[in-house]
């Protein structure tokens, strides 16, 4: 017997159909002792419906109304749900978050979580009830109904979890869990048994597609054991959990991330003295633009190179920043290259073993491709490659760190 959050996603959720399949799977968990909070997204398109509602009523809806109009979404499923747990005998209450009392900030549509109110939620489950509540939502101090962000449902899920003191948060959705790399890219690629939060973090642009990072984030943070898995078919998913360090048992190398959303500038010939970089990236931070690799040579002749990478979309902005301070610093000339692309390997294991760097090396100049510019942390490793070659360098990468699916 377990005490289980269990979040069911747009998708699986999207139907009648499929909140039938919900409320069956629930009815099993239940009949097998376990105690169980619900917590539910809106129907699939739903969010995206209102959103566009509203817009064509207003330009700028005020953020209050915009909250109140997109929780309804989950509303909606909620109640469903528990119409679908009735109809098969088991007793379901539904509840929205300010019923639960999720209490938030007054920050309308990224509104944060301050407290949960887990006393209602264990009376319920005491009765014997299944708990459906609402995600996404909550109520500041005032009574407003407050939204928690787009994918919003995942923190309110791993936020009850943490609250209830569950045992597990289990985040149900289309995919039966998080993958070595993109399998569009590497079909060889491979479900994760078990990863630490902080790969989680590291490999969001994988996971990002699977849940909401802020939610890996808060989990990490409460250390509530997070499981991904399919709604659609049976099978153990993907568990997100500490760093239980035993050595042995983990491998090198978790997965492969990679981003083509990167672009790279480089100003040349910047006379080398103390503070050019903070003149450099003084004002690219004042236009809001995101930096980050940054990779500064020694200078030989008095003068050094600087080079950093920021998303595509900012590529143009940053480099009209840069040909303007290219004169007023001395600098020689300002190179920009927007086909690149960063591919990172994660893995916790990389902490007591060394030599990752270099094996990774070896298996990029094997496949010819050239190494542009390298940055590394604890339990990462990232390189920009030209974009062309961003797809050979992940599948060499899985294959060399024995990633593949026939290799396991
Ligand atoms: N319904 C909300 C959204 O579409 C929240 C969620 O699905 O997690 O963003
Ligand atoms: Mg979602």
């Amino acid at each position: 017997m377990a005490l289980l959050v269990q979040k069911f996603g747009g998708t699986s959720v999207g139907s009648v159909e499929r909140i039938n399949a919900v409320a069956d799977r629930l009815v099993k968990h239940q009949k097998a002792g376990d105690q169980v909070v619900v917590v539910v997204s809106a129907m699939s398109g739903e969010t995206n419906r209102l959103v566009a509602l509203a817009n064509e009523i207003s330009e700028q809806p005020t953020a209050r109304e915009m909250d109140v109009l997109l929780s309804t979404g989950e509303q909606v499923t909620i109640a469903l749900l528990s119409m679908a747990l009735h109809q098969r005998g088991v007793d379901a209450i539904s509840m929205t978050g300010s019923q639960v009392r999720i209490l938030t900030d007054s920050a309308f549509s990224k509104a944060r979580i301050k407290s949960i109110d887990e006393q209602t939620i264990h009376q319920h489950l005491d009765n014997n009830q299944i708990v459906v509540v609402a995600g996404f939502q909550g109520v500041d101090e005032q009574g407003n109904i407050t939204t928690l962000g787009r994918g919003g449902s995942d923190t309110t899920a791993v936020a009850l979890a943490a609250a209830i003191n569950a045992d597990e948060c289990q985040i149900y959705t289309d995919v039966d869990g998080v993958y070595t790399t993109d399998p569009r890219v590497e079909p060889k690629a491979r479900r994760m048994e078990k990863i630490t939060f902080e790969e989680m973090l590291e490999l969001a642009s994988l996971g990002s597609k699977v849940l909401q990072i802020r939610s890996v984030e808060f989990a990490g943070k409460y250390n509530v054991p997070l499981r991904v898995l399919s709604s659609f078919e049976d099978g153990p998913g993907t568990l997100i959990t500490i760093d239980n360090e035993d050595v042995m048992e983990q491998p090198l190398i978790s997965g492969i991330a990679f981003s083509r959303d990167e672009a790279k500038l480089t100003m040349v010939g910047v006379p080398d003295i103390p503070g050019v970089a903070s003149r450099i990236l003084g004002p690219i931070s004042a236009q809001n633009i995101e930096v980050d690799m940054i990779v500064q040579n020694i200078g030989s002749d008095q003068t050094t190179d600087f080079t950093f990478t920021v998303s595509k979309g900012e590529f143009a902005k940053a480099k009209r920043v840069l040909d303007q301070l290219c004169a007023e610093l001395g600098a020689r000339e300002v190179i920009g290259d927007d086909e690149i692309a960063k591919v990172s390997l994660v893995g916790v294991g990389m902490r007591s073993h060394a030599g990752v760097a270099s094996k990774m090396f070896d298996a990029l100049a094997a496949e010819s491709i050239n190494i542009q510019m390298i940055s590394t942390s604890e339990i990462k490793i990232s390189v920009v490659v030209a974009l062309k070659y961003c797809e050979l360098a992940v599948r060499a990468l899985h294959s060399a760190f024995a990633l593949d699916e026939s290799t396991s």
